[in-house]
């Protein structure tokens, strides 16, 4: 007998989420809970340094971001040494949904508000890009992570009806966009979803982050870069070189310095436009083929707090949300509970069709800025230290971005549109 979708799930179903398989006190702090990623496999020769050296550059942070760059880096000829205090790809990143979007948090509408259609226009060209090459990255390297092409559809919420999608669809198309507008009886029809609109998008994907961010820090590691295991605690720059003091006595002298820290950053980042909330997430035991929606595409609503959705490989379906502006770990594993079970009730009136019993739950810090965008470039009064912090829904996205960006300033091939991500932008305050 099927059991009712999702029946219970919060409380009788549901994992032990205050037991969490992680052991290092950096990871545990920033994620709680277990996501369905492959956390405890493919170890990579991660050492301490046994002696002081010096680099062409230093990616701190072997996380998704970290990795993309160090593998830009090195696909230049640069010499590079990563450092990460705990196991690579197991902070934000393994508590990622990895829905891989060219959307960007803030629609185009608001950012054009913000910052004039025409850049807006091509920040957004700009996302949708980066999205495309991405998938084309993952599969030249050949990394096995579940990379599965997919539409997104961005149903209208509590706030945003037809007309706003309407309003969002055409500014789209003037900037050369692809997707289509959905009435509510097209929705339902083509979806079985009930909501009053929704825009459908090609040009997304899913993937399993871990694997993702592992297969291309394997890349790195094939060039040569390197991995050492430790805590970068201070940080000396100068129009020369910078010098990073690491906490087990080493130090290091690096050409450039790329912080890829996720949302540990460090004090001297100017951070006026980035705030740190928590989101919460549950995965589904896998569900029957005929169960999930037509063309399993990423699903994410227009609305405050939002509900994003995808489904696995293995047919699981995973939904996140119920930001709240906490960064506190506790405080995150008290609110597990009521999180889930408002996801989970979101999701049952989303798709009420699925069935089975929640089999992963976990929460994490998230980051975001106050107009959505990332925050990648050079560190202000800092020579020779660069930020790469992909905040907000699309953040792999961005860390993508920042990656190809930052490997290009490095070799000295700065241009201008880099501008619309600095850290000094002039953007709204938070
Ligand atoms: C719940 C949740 C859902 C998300 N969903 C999506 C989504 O669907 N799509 C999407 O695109 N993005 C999503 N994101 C955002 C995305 O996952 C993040 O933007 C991305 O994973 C950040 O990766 P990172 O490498 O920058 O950071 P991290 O993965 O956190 O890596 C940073 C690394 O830096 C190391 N570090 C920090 N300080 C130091 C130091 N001083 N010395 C040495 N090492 C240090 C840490 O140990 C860590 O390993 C989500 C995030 C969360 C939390």
């Amino acid at each position: 007998m099927r059991e009712d979708f999702l029946a219970g799930a919060a409380t009788a179903g549901a994992p032990d989420v205050a037991h969490s398989l992680e052991t290092h006190d950096d990871v545990r702090l920033l994620r709680s809970g277990t996501p369905p990623w492959a956390i405890d496999r493919f170890p990579l020769p991660h050492e301490p340094l046994s002696e002081d050296c010096r680099v062409d550059v230093v990616v701190v942070g072997a996380g998704i971001t970290g990795s993309l760059v160090a593998e830009a880096v090195t696909a230049t000829g640069a010499s590079v040494m990563v450092i990460d205090r705990a196991l690579p790809g197991r902070g934000s990143t393994a508590a990622s949904t990895a829905m891989l979007q060219w959307e960007i948090d803030t629609s185009l509408v608001e950012l054009a508000g913000l910052y004039g259609y025409e850049r807006a226009a091509r920040i957004y060209r700009r996302s949708h890009e980066a999205a495309s090459d991405l998938g084309r990255l993952a599969a030249a390297l050949r990394i096995d992570c579940g990379f599965v092409p997919r539409a997104t559809l961005y149903v209208g919420g509590d706030d945003v009806g037809y007309d706003a999608l309407a309003e969002e669809h055409a500014l789209r198309e003037r900037a050369g966009l692809p997707g289509a507008l959905l009435d509510a009886a097209t929705l339902e029809e083509r979806f079985g979803i009930r909501r009053p609109a929704a825009l459908v998008s090609p040009g997304s994907a899913e993937a399993d982050p871990v694997r993702l961010s592992l297969g291309v820090l394997r890349t790195a590691l094939e060039r040569g870069a390197r991995l050492v295991e430790d805590d970068v605690v201070a940080y000396d720059s100068t129009a020369g070189a910078v010098h990073l003091a690491l906490a087990s006595g080493r130090h290091v002298e690096a050409g450039h310095v790329v912080l890829a820290t996720g949302y540990a950053m460090p004090s001297f980042v100017p951070s006026d436009l980035h705030k740190v909330v928590s989101s919460w997430c549950i995965a589904t035991a896998p569900q029957r083929e005929e169960d999930l929606w037509p063309g399993r595409c990423l699903i994410w609503e227009a609305s405050e707090p939002y509900l994003y959705v995808r489904t696995t490989g293995d047919g699981r379906i995973i939904a996140g949300g119920e930001d709240a502006r906490t960064a506190d770990a506790a405080e995150r594993e008290r609110l597990m509970a009521e999180k889930i079970e408002r996801i989970v009730k979101k999701l049952r009136t989303l798709w009420p069709h699925g069935h089975g019993r929640v089999s992963h739950a976990w929460s994490a810090e998230f980051g975001e800025t106050t107009d959505g965008l990332p925050l990648i470039g050079a560190v202000p009064g800092q020579p020779r230290l660069l930020a790469a912090y992909g905040y907000g829904g699309n953040g792999i996205t961005y860390s993508y971005m920042a990656s190809r960006m930052l490997a290009a300033e490095i070799a000295g091939e700065r241009r201008e549109w880099f501008d619309d991500f600095a850290l000094d932008r002039d953007g709204p305050k938070g």
